[in-house]
């Protein structure tokens, strides 16, 4: 049973509550907060920190690969490929205008797509040239996209055929950032309890309340369910697909030429340097079925593919040792874009999901809380 003063204070009803602290949860709490400085916001968070995808991804603030936005524009039309496009970009933005470099450790240092043996290789400067002229309406940018093939070698890489350079991507420190939102959150009068597992809810009156596994509820008037790849134990109904995601981190290399952000693959692939360490996830391709799970264990054979795959693409004579690894989980919706759905009165969700959460929560975030507020 709850004390009178803690439910006068911690678990007070809420305007709005928001279920999971990820990128998804903190920004849509911003974003109310900024709309309406007098809703009440709580958000509810199962982990001592946030444990999904937000702290344990790659730290990419990325906008799409050239052949990541070709294949998106042929799937869905040259709009909605553009509309997310920008979504994305004006997400970075947002991030840099919310933190300081120092803040977030912020790193312009641009981002590379490697690819392999492609029978376009005689039009690849024809594709740049095409998406450079969608894109400039969005980047401002004449050039978004290069064709740095020549620069294989020399930034440390092999056994590519080509590479793409995109100077406007950025790696940032994945835990910092969320840190900094949380602050940001705390500072807005944002109530964030953490250590609550929320296991179902119900209308009562005009109110929903919102059951917790350790029989402590909250009342709000809203709820919304940012709980990305977890999204299945509390509403199977929705069919978000949960996707681990693994990563590796080696020991400082010495002489590490690789510098930026790297995608492979259609992005099943994706490294960056940390200092003179490289970070690389990815695989998953390798074993779909098996990394269809929330379990946060990775899976050894994840791990041997990327450890194989460093050694045949990083050129370097060191010797390369992995120090950690970990990984993260990822929701997927059917058409991969990200999703707000209002699934009974008052109750909705909202799925970043994806491999480019970073970029698109702060303005899916905005949706997000003008339906809410409406
Ligand atoms: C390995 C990996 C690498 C990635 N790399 C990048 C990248 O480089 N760039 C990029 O843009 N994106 C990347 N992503 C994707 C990006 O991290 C996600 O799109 C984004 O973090 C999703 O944020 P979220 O808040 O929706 O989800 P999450 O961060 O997963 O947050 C969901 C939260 O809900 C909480 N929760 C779940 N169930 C409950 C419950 N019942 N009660 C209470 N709380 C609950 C969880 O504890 C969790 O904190 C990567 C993802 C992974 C896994």
């Amino acid at each position: 049973m709850l004390s009178f003063w803690e439910k006068d204070s911690f678990y007070a009803d809420a305007d709005i509550a928001i279920i999971g602290a990820g990128l998804m949860g903190l920004w849509a709490a911003l974003e109310i907060k900024k709309h309406s400085p007098g809703t009440t916001v709580t958000i509810l968070e199962r982990s001592s920190t946030p444990l999904g995808a937000s702290t344990r991804n790659a730290g990419f603030a990325c906008f799409g690969s050239l052949t990541e936005l070709l294949s998106d524009e042929k799937n869905m039309g040259t709009n909605a490929m553009l509309e997310i496009v920008e979504m994305r970009y004006k997400g970075i933005e947002k991030i840099k205008s919310t933190f300081s470099s120092e803040q977030i450790d912020l790193d312009k240092c641009g981002g590379y797509e490697a690819l392999g043996p492609i029978n376009w290789a005689g039009e690849i400067n024809d594709r740049i040239n095409y998406i450079n002229q969608l894109l400039t309406s969005i980047t401002g940018k004449a050039n978004c996209f290069s064709n740095a093939s020549n620069q294989m070698s020399s930034i440390g890489l092999k056994n590519f055929d080509h590479l793409i350079f995109n100077p406007l991507e950025a790696g940032i420190h994945s835990g910092k950032l969320v840190s900094a939102l949380t602050q940001l959150a705390i500072e807005k009068g944002i109530r964030i309890l953490n250590g609550i597992e929320i296991i179902g809810w119900e209308k009562l009156n005009d109110k929903i309340s919102i059951r917790s596994n350790q029989k402590k509820s909250i009342q709000a008037n809203r709820l919304l369910i940012c709980t990305n790849g977890f999204t299945n134990e509390l509403i199977p109904s929705l069919a978000i697909e949960p996707a681990r995601g693994q990563i590796i981190l080696t020991a400082p290399i010495k002489g590490l030429s690789t510098k930026g952000t790297f995608h492979f693959d259609e992005g099943f692939y994706y490294w960056r340097n940390l200092g003179d360490r490289i970070l690389l996830g990815g695989a998953r391709n390798s074993d779909f079925s098996n990394e269809r799970t929330t379990n946060l264990d990775g899976s050894e054979l994840i791990r041997q593919k990327l450890v194989e795959f460093l050694n045949t693409h990083l050129d370097t004579t060191a010797s390369i040792n992995i120090e950690q690894s970990w990984s993260g989980i990822m929701g997927f919706t059917e058409n991969k874009l990200p999703l707000f759905q209002q699934i009974e009165s008052n109750v909705s969700v909202s799925i970043a999901c994806n491999g480019m959460g970073v970029a698109l929560t702060p303005v899916f975030a905005e949706k997000v809380a003008l339906e809410l507020l409406n």
